[in-house]
Parts: C-alpha cells; structure tokens; sequence
C-alpha cells in the first residue's frame, strides 16, 4: 500500500525520506510541494529524476485523487470529482470570484439528512472525512489556482493574488453530524493557509448541539442555515432534521451564535416548485403567505436571505420555478424590511450542486 505523504507529521516524513537512504533536507522540500498541493511527484521539480519515479512507485502526496474536472463555460467555476484511498468520491468547487477565491468543501461522503430535494443524500452516508481530507480540497484548488509558482508577495484575500481566499463548508454532508473534523480542519486553514475567520462559512441543516459546539469553540466564523420552510409542518415533509430539532429551536441556537460573534445570520431558502396535473408549475414552498411567515420569523434579526433556485435532480419530484417567482418571492421579502440576495447560479452547467456529479459518476460506472 502506498503511502500517503501529505497524511504523515514532519518527523515521520523525516523518518520515511531517511528510511530510503535519502538526505533530511529533502523531506523540507516535499512539504513544500505537499503544502502547493502537488498532484504527484512528477512535478516536483527540484527532486532528481529517479527519485521522481522511486516516489511515484511507493507513495502519493494528497489523501485525495482528481477523477474528474469540469469547467464551467465562463470558467469561473471548477468542480472537482475526487477519490480517497478507500474508493470513496467526494466534490469540491472551486469558484472565483470579484472578492477573492472561495472553495467549497464536503465534509463527509454522502449525507444521512435525507432531504427531499437534494443528490448528496441520495445514496446514503458513507462515513466522515478526516481534517487532512478536508483541507486536502483546499490543496486541490490550490494547485488549480496557482500550480508551482513560488510564494505570493500580496496579502491573501486580494483577488489577483491567486489563492484561495475564502472557504464555505457547503459541500456533501451535514458538517455538524462531524463538528470535531470541521473544527480541526478550519483550525488549520486558519493556521496555514492565514484564511480569516469572517471568510469562512459553515452551513447545517440545523443540528442544535452541533451550532451550540460551534459557539462554545468561540471563533467568529459565520454560520448559515439550511432553512427552505417558514414553518414545522411543511420543514419536516422536505427536511426530516425537522422532526429531531424544532424550526424555532434551531433558529434560536442561530440567533445566539451570530449575535454572540457579532456576525449576520445566513438563511438558505431554496425555492421549491411542484409539477401538477397539466404540468404547470405551482410553488411549493415559495407562495406570498410562505414569504410573509419567513418575514415574521426573521423580523429584528441581524439575517441575510440567501434565495436558491432549485438545481434540478432528475431522482427528485420537484421543479424549477421562473424567474418571476422568484423575484415576487424576493420583492416581499424586502419591501418587510430582510435582507436578501438571490444566489447565482455558479456552474449549474456542470451540476454544480450538491451532490450531483458523484451521483451522476456512481450511475455511469453501474
Ligand atoms: N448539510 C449542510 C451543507 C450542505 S448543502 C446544509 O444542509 O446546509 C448546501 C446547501 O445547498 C444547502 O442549503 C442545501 O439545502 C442546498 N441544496 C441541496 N440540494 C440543492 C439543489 N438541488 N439545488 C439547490 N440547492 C441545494
């Protein structure tokens, strides 16, 4: 079994280059290329050549393997299918933005939340990811970023600086069914990578004890909500979460956590449509009376309205709705005084949400 470099600690790296006869100093050099996120051993330019190819036989830099790479068409979105060492595949985006680089990160493979309108869930969960295979998505898009140029001389967070500036933990998995890994993990990015707390955003489904560990661990770091339903009854049909821990349970939890680090409040409501009979669209969770009982829930808070439009699963009985609604949704909304940005959709043409290119994957390889 290779060994997996990036996952060792300095001295057992020192160990494992001192084992194969080779001086110390090269264990400095190839944590300098593990921490660019190198791909393999070929690119490390400063190793001689059979040392190269001695590597590539008996070990691997990432606990994570690029399988696929999509582009979106104005190539400011990559997704990335990857692998670990026990076969499982994970996603992670990498998007650029006007205000830096933001990478969006899974935290387990697959999701036990079961919610009715998304791919990640859809095969179950798999298991949780270790630190090194969270932060080892950094790396990747990382290397995407900036490959083997040397060092930046700007700040990070400046956009022409070519790093990654931002992170947002949305990608497959509840990441507060795995608040210890998630924890250790922007721990390290915060550490390494010099990734400000007030750019880093975790977002649950609203898992109470996971939001108040996030608020005993006291880092400013903002939180969003997985909220898609102004009330009990209609939550706990498309998020089953809902039936463990209350709408207005989990809003409190948030509530105190954003107000206690000074932070807003991220809200996460997907627009949801259902096809009837003559196939017409109606709403589902987005009618005037679902935007008016969102509005008296967030009233006095300090909340941003993130508004999604659904990405379509074709394994999901729900539909799109038009542009129309969603701005009559998002008009109420401001005309009661909320916050709200509708979410672009960053890379629908590569199946950009949650989930759907493992899925996708998992089905071409049956
Ligand atoms: N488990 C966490 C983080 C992962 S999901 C959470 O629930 O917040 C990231 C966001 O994408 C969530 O708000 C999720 O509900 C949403 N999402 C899931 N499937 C989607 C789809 N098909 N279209 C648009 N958004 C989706």
């Amino acid at each position: 079994m290779k060994t997996i470099l990036f996952n060792l600690t300095d001295g057992e790296l020192e160990k494992f280059v001192t084992d194969l006869s080779l001086p110390r100093f090269r264990a400095k050099q190839i944590r300098e290329w593990l921490n660019r996120g190198a791909p393999d051993f070929n690119v490390m330019k400063n190793l001689p050549e059979d040392l190269r190819s001695k590597l590539n036989e008996v070990a691997e830099t990432l606990p994570v393997k690029i399988v696929k790479k999509l582009e979106s068409v104005d190539n400011q979105t990559t997704k990335f299918l990857l692998e670990l060492k026990d076969g499982e595949q994970i996603e992670c985006v990498l998007m650029r933005t006007t205000y830096g680089n933001s990478v969006c990160v899974s935290s387990q493979a697959g999701c036990a939340m079961g919610c009715k309108f998304c791919a990640s869930t859809l095969l179950g969960l798999k298991r949780n990811l270790t630190v090194n295979e969270m932060f080892a998505q950094l790396l990747v898009a990382r290397w995407e970023l900036r490959g083997d140029r040397l060092k930046d001389t700007q700040p990070n967070g400046d956009p022409n600086n070519g790093d990654v500036s931002h992170i947002v933990v949305m990608g497959t998995g509840e990441p507060l069914q795995n608040t210890e890994n998630v924890i250790g993990f922007l721990e390290r990015a915060n550490n390494e990578l010099n990734i400000s707390w007030r750019r880093i955003t975790v977002s649950t489904c609203g898992i109470v004890p996971g939001i108040n560990e996030l608020n005993k661990w006291g880092r400013p770091i903002n939180l969003a909500i997985s909220l898609h339903a102004p009330d009990d009854e209609l939550r706990s049909k498309i998020m089953p979460i809902n039936n463990k821990y209350k709408l207005n349970e989990v809003l409190d939890a948030a509530f105190t956590f954003s107000s206690a680090h000074n932070r807003q409040l991220m809200i996460e409501y997907i627009l949801l449509g259902v096809k009837d009979k003559n196939g017409s669209v109606m709403a589902y969770n987005a009618s005037n009376e679902h935007a008016l009982k969102l509005v008296e829930l967030l009233r006095g808070h300090n909340v941003m309205v993130n508004i999604i439009p659904w990405n379509s699963v074709d394994e999901r009985d729900f539909a799109s709705l038009s542009g129309n609604a969603v701005h009559r949704f998002q008009d109420i909304l401001i005309k009661n005084g909320i916050h709200t940005r509708i979410r672009r959709e960053r890379g629908a043409d590569i199946g950009s949400a949650c989930g759907q290119l493992r899925l996708k994957n998992k089905k071409e390889e049956k």
